[in-house]
């Protein structure tokens, strides 16, 4: 469902993205390793126009993000419009992003009431069935803070799934999280990618979670992608010397 070219970012003289080509194909999980400050981040940004790219183009389900043709020429579209569109890719970011001063269920509730109209009723439906998939159904009407890390976290994925997206965007949604709650955490998105086949781009170091569950893994590094393929390929027979050295780093 995303297609994009030469994305191209730059913040001041610093050029954070060198003209990045990347495909998500439906029902694929890609995963990208990458040393800090390679872009990761501003790449997911730029794919659902958190970010406006300086260059390049994306596509999702064939549609350009942030904008619209109109006769021969690109035109931004209003934020709003930007946002409907954002939320057909559900987004967990590595912090939390939980609204804290309401529960579990109105966090949920929160954006299929406001961007979708959907009734109360359908809405704390719909928040009930989410928190049951990530095994919080007793949490329901908890606010983030008597909740851990991972269960925000678990949270947060549900929050995303109600707008019931055809993507989901992971940027590193356990590398905040104490080392003993990582595990239910990519519990969940295994599951996501597994039972319910969801196209996800998930930026990771868990390198075990990248061998097991990706299809294809993508090692960036100075704003390009130095090196891409299946997971055994790029996990263990890495042929660039920058992902050698940066999988010695941290495995
Ligand atoms: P990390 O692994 O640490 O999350 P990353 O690969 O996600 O790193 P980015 O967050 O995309 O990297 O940042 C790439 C570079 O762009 C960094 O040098 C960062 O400081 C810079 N950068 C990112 N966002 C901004 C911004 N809004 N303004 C200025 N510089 C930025
Ligand atoms: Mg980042």
């Amino acid at each position: 469902p995303i297609r994009a070219r030469g994305i191209r970012k730059s913040y001041g003289s610093l050029e954070v993205l060198k003209g990045v080509d990347l495909d998500l194909a439906k029902g694929e999980v890609l995963c990208i390793l990458g040393p800090s400050g390679s872009g990761k981040s501003t790449l997911l940004r730029c794919l659902n126009h958190l970010e406006r790219p300086d260059g390049g183009m994306v596509e999702f389900e064939g549609c350009p993000v942030g904008y619209r043709l109109k006769g021969d020429r690109f035109h931004e579209l209003p934020e709003r419009e930007i946002q409907k569109q954002r939320k057909s890719m559900g987004m967990v970011f590595q912090r939390f992003n939980l609204f804290p001063h309401l529960t579990a269920r109105e966090n949920i509730m929160e954006a299929p009431r406001r961007v979708l109209k959907v009734s109360q009723a359908e809405a704390s439906a719909r928040a009930e069935r989410l928190m049951a998939q990530v095994g919080l159904a007793d949490k329901l009407d908890v606010y983030p803070g008597a909740l851990s890390g991972g269960q925000q976290q678990r949270v947060a994925i549900a929050r995303a799934l109600a707008m019931d997206p055809s993507v989901m965007l992971f940027d590193e949604p356990t590398s905040a999280l104490d080392p003993e709650l990582v595990g239910e955490v990519l519990d969940v998105m295994r599951m996501l990618a597994d039972s319910h086949a969801m196209s996800m781009i998930v930026v990771t170091h868990e390198i075990g979670f990248a061998r097991s569950v990706a299809d294809r893994v993508i090692f960036m590094d100075g704003g390009v992608i130095v090196e891409e393929g299946p997971p055994d390929e790029i996990l263990v027979h890495p042929q660039h010397e920058r992902t050698q050295a940066f999988l010695r780093r941290i495995l």
